[in-house]
């Protein structure tokens, strides 16, 4: 098969090894960087321009889209185009711009009974109080949407401290979302990563001492972890509501069970492999072989 990873770095861990695993299942593989392709919509027949180049339909079988969170808007618009030309793509485009949402991802995920923590949104300060109450008060988290990595989590201990980082942060128009305080999860979370609808590979990630974010971006730690079968279950439905083939669900153990807080579409590769020695790259590429046809995207970007 040829294959397209949809990159802007071909020298990223998780790209290399996604091209490295297909080459060895003896596939084509090659990097394009989303941001350097241009379509025109003007003709009949969709393709991608990429500097020199021209993509039609059937230049590749599967497109593999690695779209950071920095460029959702038009790298989806990319993947949408691969789309229309009847490409496979891993994970759809309808999809990925979906999880990128935190709000319309919380609102999926509750709507369809899957537990996360107690949740609340609100656009404008006169609403603060009602906030924090709706969410049973301080300690709390106070998460600004476009944070990745951790960066924008912030863990407000009691409820004066929790007004003044929501005024400042609505001060400053930034959306956030304010969230209970899951004490009992310890400081870890737990990343699942499921491909095709069942999790192949599992880590805890716990935060440094002093520190309650576990992303590893923060200094978190990670090792094999074996899920119960609650937790297996609640990853694989908060896939398959958010329509990704390929994702990392984030979860936090709380009391009352597991709580979904994420799903990201473009997981990285490098701390599930390092944690449980799984060829996670060469499961993605192998679930390509048995699902990548044709016209087999459902909404064929539309
Ligand atoms: P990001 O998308 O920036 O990684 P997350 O929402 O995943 O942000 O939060 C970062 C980390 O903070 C999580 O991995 C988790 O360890 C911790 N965390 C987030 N939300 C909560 C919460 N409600 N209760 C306890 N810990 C939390
Ligand atoms: N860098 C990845 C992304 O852009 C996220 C990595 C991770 O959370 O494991 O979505």
């Amino acid at each position: 098969m040829k294959i397209a990873i949809l990159s802007r770095n071909p020298k990223l861990y998780s790209t290399r090894r996604l091209v490295e695993a297909a080459i060895e299942r003896g596939h084509e593989a090659r990097v394009i960087d989303h941001v350097r392709c241009f379509m025109d919509m003007g003709t009949e027949n969709p393709s991608i321009h990429y500097k020199n180049e021209e993509f039609i339909p059937g230049d590749f079988d599967a497109v593999i889209p690695r779209i950071g969170s920095s460029v959702t808007f038009y790298g989806t618009s990319v993947v949408r185009q691969f789309e229309m030309m009847g490409t496979y793509c891993v994970n759809e485009s309808v999809a990925i711009s979906r999880s990128r949402d935190k709000l319309r991802s919380i609102q999926l995920l509750s709507r369809k009974g899957v537990g996360i923590p107690v949740t609340a949104f609100a656009n404008s300060p006169d609403d603060i109080e009602g906030l924090i109450r709706e969410v049973g008060g301080a300690p709390l988290v106070i998460k600004v949407l476009e944070g990745t990595q951790g960066i924008g989590v912030v863990l407000a201990e009691t409820k004066k401290a929790a007004e003044s980082v929501i005024q400042a942060f609505m001060g400053v128009k930034s959306n956030i979302l304010i969230q209970e305080f899951i004490k009992e999860a310890g400081g870890s979370d737990i990343r699942c990563f499921v491909v095709g609808g069942k999790v192949i590979a599992a880590m805890q990630r716990t935060a440094p001492e002093g520190e309650f974010r576990s992303n590893l971006h923060r200094g978190g730690t990670a090792k094999l972890v074996k899920l119960s079968p609650s937790e297996r279950a609640c990853a694989v439905k908060a896939a398959s509501i958010m329509g990704l083939n390929v994702c990392g669900v984030d979860l936090l153990r709380s009391s009352r069970g597991p709580l979904i807080m994420e799903v990201n579409s473009s997981p990285g590769l490098k701390g599930i492999e390092e944690s449980t020695s799984k060829n996670v790259a060469g499961m993605i590429i192998e679930f390509i072989e048995n699902n990548a046809k044709p016209n087999k995207t459902r909404t064929r970007g539309k």
